[in-house]
């Protein structure tokens, strides 16, 4: 395989032994189209030079990249909707290599939709193309928003026909490869915990110190707890101010860097419901919009509890009672980061996350209210130019009330964190009626039954843009 000197393989999940997966095989698909190559995350990884037959190889066929030892099926448990099930594992995906990126960080590449495993249960091993391009969707839109999210690498059609209860059936196959930092999951300690492993415990406490946190002490379990709390609330607070709901956040889809990933039924909320659910399976709504931080709380209190085995309870209490604080910390942090605004101390800081959380609350719950989430960030960013614009922008008629004038005395307290963003094009030239959320919400629509590609790849262009415009800090 033809790959530059900045491919650098490094397959170290894959030292740690039987017990934490198995070899499989991909399945042999009827077909394999190329459907999206994310060339921009193949070349943090050296992959770009990849010939369009050598990718479909790699990531449609499943040959190994040199220096990988072939497809790996994680075996892990997990609560699902807080049932605990020893059941789970890849089961419809694989650990197809693990490479260094430019960064020299440690990315895993990780399949979905590539055939059955030891774990596959009753199912069928494969991804829809709806759900393959939900998930393109999913973390492109994340990656331009600022929030720590996996990389879609790679989508590739892959010919077959799928039965699925909840969508026109039969419906399209894909195979998907996703870039990611760590598919080492809550559910990974617990399996090892509930066959009482202390030994499997301490291999994946220095496994995931050394190669993920690495500034935590060498047999520190609390130590790296810590680490998981902290990255796990500046996700749930980046979440929250992207108006993102994941909707399935069991601890097998957490994993140990703070790293969202495994976008199934995910929604970008139109405008501030707390209770929005995504799943149509969470009858509870355990999973809606604003019991993110509750559910992320609970599942590092199931992570903390494996911990048990090789460490003491007191220091695990004490280091899982910073979760609260922290999101609150980073919840701060993401507000400014997406108002585009530096930070003027805790308590101006925190004047600003409430009255903003305050407008959208106002605005949400206001039948027929235009306004919603992304406009929001839309018209304050372009209105920071200048006061006046904000004030008599064009839909500054609908906002009024007691929200909206302590929201600008917050805003205006701040100063803008960098001006060059407003002279953006993306910012001055405004849509409102063609806002980015609206199309990711439906296009995967389209995609699924009239395969619109021109729509999809226009709409990943213009998140390109985006991502370039905001420039959020890669985390
Ligand atoms: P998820 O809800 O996507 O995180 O998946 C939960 C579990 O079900 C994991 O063990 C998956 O590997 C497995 N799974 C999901 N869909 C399938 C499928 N179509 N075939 C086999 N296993 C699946
Ligand atoms: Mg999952
Ligand atoms: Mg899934």
């Amino acid at each position: 395989m033809p790959v530059t000197s900045a491919y650098r393989p490094d397959p170290r999940f894959f030292d740690l032994g039987a017990e934490f997966g198995d070899p499989v095989r991909a399945a042999d698909f009827p077909e394999t189209r190329l459907r999206y190559r994310n060339q921009r995350a193949a070349t943090s990884v050296g992959l770009e030079g990849l010939t369009e037959a050598e990718w479909i190889a790699a990531f449609g066929r499943f040959q190994p990249l040199t220096g990988q030892p072939g497809p790996l099926a994680m075996r892990y448990h997990g609560h699902q909707f807080r049932t605990y099930n020893p059941d789970l594992g890849d089961g419809r995906g694989f650990l197809a290599g693990q490479l260094r990126d430019d960064r020299d960080r440690l990315l895993d590449l990780g399949t979905k939709g590539s055939g059955t495993t030891p774990w596959s249960r009753a199912g069928d091993g494969r991804l829809t193309l709806k759900g393959g391009v939900r998930e393109v969707l999913a973390a492109t839109m994340l990656e331009s928003l600022g929030v720590p999210t996996s990389k879609a690498l790679s989508l590739i059609e892959t010919g077959e026909a799928l039965e699925r209860g909840d969508e026109p059936s039969p419906t399209r196959s894909a195979v998907l490869v996703r870039l990611q930092h760590s598919h080492v999951r809550f559910g990974t300690f617990q399996r090892a915990a509930y066959f009482q492993r202390a030994d499997l415990i301490e291999q994946l406490v220095e496994h995931v110190r050394a190669l993920y946190h690495s500034e935590v002490a060498e047999g520190d379990a609390p130590g790296l707890l810590a680490a998981i709390v902290e990255a796990s609330a500046r996700l749930t607070a980046r979440w929250i101010a992207a108006g993102f709901v994941h909707g399935v956040l069991n601890t097998d889809n957490l994993n140990v860097t703070g790293e969202s990933f495994d976008y199934g039924p995910w929604r970008f909320l139109p405008s501030y419901q707390p209770g929005f659910t995504a799943a149509y399976f969470d009858q509870t709504g355990l999973y809606a919009f604003a019991r993110q931080p509750e559910a992320v709380f609970w599942n590092l209190t199931q992570l903390a509890g494996c911990l048990k085995l090789v460490a003491d309870a007191g220091p695990l209490t004490d280091v899982l009672n910073g979760f609260g604080p922290a999101y609150i910390r980073h919840l701060r942090a993401a507000f400014l980061m997406r108002l585009g605004v530096k930070s003027l101390g805790e308590a101006a800081d925190q004047r600003l996350t409430d009255t903003t959380l305050a407008l959208l609350r106002e605005g949400g719950q206001t039948p027929g209210s235009p306004l919603r989430w992304e406009p929001l960030f839309f018209d304050w960013f372009a209105g920071f130019s200048s006061s006046a614009r904000a004030l008599a922008g064009p839909r500054a008629g609908v906002y009024q009330g007691e929200a909206f004038d302590a929201f600008r005395f917050a805003l205006f307290e701040h100063e803008p964190d960098r001006p060059e963003r407003l002279e953006h094009p993306m910012f001055a030239a405004r849509e409102p009626e063609e806002m980015l959320i609206d199309e990711v919400e439906t296009l995967w629509a389209d995609i699924a039954m009239g395969a619109n590609w021109t729509a999809f790849e226009t709409k990943l262009a213009r998140l390109e843009t985006a991502r370039q415009a905001w420039d959020f800090a890669e985390p």
